[in-house]
């Protein structure tokens, strides 16, 4: 079977080629492994626990965001590195901005509160806290790709995760943390839902977000200055709205 990999390297500045190798291995990441071994050792790619618990080597077939070890393929596909971060060669692409990402979000425990944890509790954030931050959420991400200031899925998740912590004492900083360039800009498309490896919602986490800066007294900033262009003024409808019933 063939398979095509658009490769890049980044020390000659040559441009990105797709290179076509035959492999025997139907897993992507074997795959992989069999070409590193027996045909071109310079091929680069990320991996670590193989079964598909680390993130790190997400890549994208046919376009779409998946894990190379929990990925089966087909003749002809095609494999890219992940989009919107820089590539660093061939499949590797730079991923320091995640530690950006947690510190503008100031999602951690800054003051614990000593509160003990029931198994409740700990369903509250259970799903969020299985994100393997393998970046395939930033690369479907249609905001993130034109916006790199946007806080984006992985962190807005996360910043979800700790505002239902009860180990975090005070949590309004971190709501504060993700109105401006966060949950507002969300488009709430969804792509980041349908490519995480983990089914975490990132779309749902950001509209529970804004619900809960709503409940705490954060507005979108993008209706503040809504004018719709009405007149509401006193007698337009025939009635006054501040007069009550
Ligand atoms: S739902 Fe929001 S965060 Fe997710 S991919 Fe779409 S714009 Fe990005
Ligand atoms: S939210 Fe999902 S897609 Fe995004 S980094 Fe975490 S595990 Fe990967």
């Amino acid at each position: 079977m063939n398979i095509n990999i658009k490769r890049f390297n980044k020390q000659n500045h040559k441009n990105q080629i797709i290179q076509t190798f035959s492999v025997t291995k139907r897993n992507l990441l074997q795959a992989l492994n069999e070409i590193k071994v027996s045909c071109d050792a310079s091929l680069s790619y990320r991996c670590g626990c193989k079964s598909g618990v680390c993130g790190s080597c997400a890549v994208r077939v046919n376009g779409v965001e998946t894990l190379a070890c929990k990925t089966i393929i087909k003749e002809n596909d095609l494999v890219e590195p992940l989009k919107n971060r820089e590539v660093i060669r061939d499949i590797v692409v730079d991923v320091s901005h995640e530690t950006l990402l947690i510190k503008k979000s100031n999602a951690y425990i800054q003051e614990n509160s000593q509160a003990s944890i029931s198994q409740n509790d700990i369903k509250l954030i259970d799903t969020q806290s299985n994100c393997i931050l393998c970046n395939a959420c930033y690369s479907s991400c249609p905001v993130y790709e034109v916006n790199k200031e946007f806080l984006g899925p992985f962190a807005l998740t996360r910043a979800l995760r700790y505002i239902n912590d009860k180990k975090v004492l005070d949590n309004s900083s971190i709501v504060a943390s993700v109105q401006d360039k966060g949950i507002w800009d969300c488009t709430l498309c969804s792509a980041c839902t349908f490519v995480c490896p983990q089914g975490i919602d990132p779309k749902a986490d950001i509209l529970q977000l804004q619900n809960i800066s709503v409940q705490k007294g954060h507005q979108n900033p993008n209706f503040s200055n809504f004018d719709s262009g009405i007149d509401f003024g006193n007698d337009d409808f025939g009635f006054n709205p501040n007069g009550g019933f």
